[in-house]
């Protein structure tokens, strides 16, 4: 036997036993891969559902986004290419409330499919009466307040063990973990609002209601209307200036997919400054929703806390 012979031969009696320790190892472990085929195959329609579906199903779950990232949900709407590639997944989550009208487009070409409806149990708000134009009669906003995406979290995980029985408990157990991460950012919000002095602010649009609930705040908005790019009238911005100037705003808040221009408009008119509150429909940098949320605090502090 040659040295490089003995070499290789130790090689192999190391290197079978450590990946056997591997195997071991990871099937008693949460980070057991499970075969592609046996994944449930589910498609949500945006970005917050993903995360949540994600955190409960893990690699149990194969997920997809409906809405591509960086599209604002609002306004898309599916072609027939992309209604035929929904039809085969194993189950559709949706934000309900409104949010996805197109979706009655999928039952219609398969009834069988499991849609679930995250709005289930959440009461809903109805729309802004100023906005919303005719198509949403209810405010679909409800992610935006942790206490409320719970109860989306606990219909995802509902979902899944309809379609996936077997792994009930699996499923039950991480949509419980996902929950409490969801009540610590509650807890850590209200306690960090509830010393600000100010209880007004100015979002860009008018995705803040169920979080003011929430916590307690009034929702002012740029844009009223369900179309993000939608500009407002120079009567309007004259208002929204007015309202600023009224309730001595310091902060005046833009979004993450639209131009900051208007918000720049009003916060020089005020001598305030401009900063991100974000209603999660696009997550461009895929940051995640308790991060973001602690983003959206923040900066919410500013504007409230001085
Ligand atoms: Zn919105």
């Amino acid at each position: 036997m040659n040295s490089e012979t003995r070499v290789a031969i130790l090689a192999i009696s190391i290197v079978i036993p450590l990946s056997a320790l591997a195997l071991w190892s990871s099937d008693n472990s949460r980070s057991t891969t499970v075969a592609e085929s046996q994944q449930m195959k589910v498609l949500v329609s945006f970005n917050p559902l993903y995360e949540f579906t994600k955190e409960i199903g893990k690699e149990r779950v194969d997920v997809s986004m409906i809405i591509p990232n960086g599209i604002e949900p609002h306004d898309w709407e599916p072609t027939i290419q992309d209604i035929q590639k929904m039809k085969n997944a194993d189950m559709v989550v949706i934000n309900g409330g409104g949010f996805e009208p197109w979706i009655e487009k999928l039952t219609s070409i398969n009834s069988k499919i499991l849609i679930v409806d995250t709005s289930d149990s959440i009461p809903l708000l109805n729309k802004d009466q100023s906005g919303f134009g005719n198509t949403f009669q209810k405010d679909p906003h409800f992610w935006l307040d942790p206490i409320l995406a719970k109860k989306q979290v606990l219909n995802i995980a509902k979902g899944l063990i309809k379609i996936d029985p077997d792994n009930a408990k699996y499923y039950q157990e991480n949509a419980d973990i996902y929950n409490t991460k969801l009540d610590l950012l509650d807890k850590k919000i209200r306690t960090e609002l509830s010393i600000c002095n100010k209880k007004d602010f100015l979002a860009f649009h008018n995705a803040f209601s169920y979080f003011a609930n929430e916590y307690g705040l009034n929702q002012h908005a740029i844009i009223t209307n369900i179309d993000e790019n939608a500009e407002p009238t120079a009567g309007t911005l004259e208002q929204v200036m007015q309202k600023a100037k009224a309730l001595r705003l310091r902060v005046i808040f833009t979004e993450e997919a639209v131009n900051p221009r208007i918000s720049e408009v009003v916060a020089s008119e005020i001598g305030g400054k401009v900063l991100v509150l974000s209603p999660m429909e696009v997550n461009p940098e895929n940051i995640g929703y308790v991060k973001k949320m602690e983003q959206n605090l923040s900066n919410l502090k500013e504007a409230l806390c001085t």
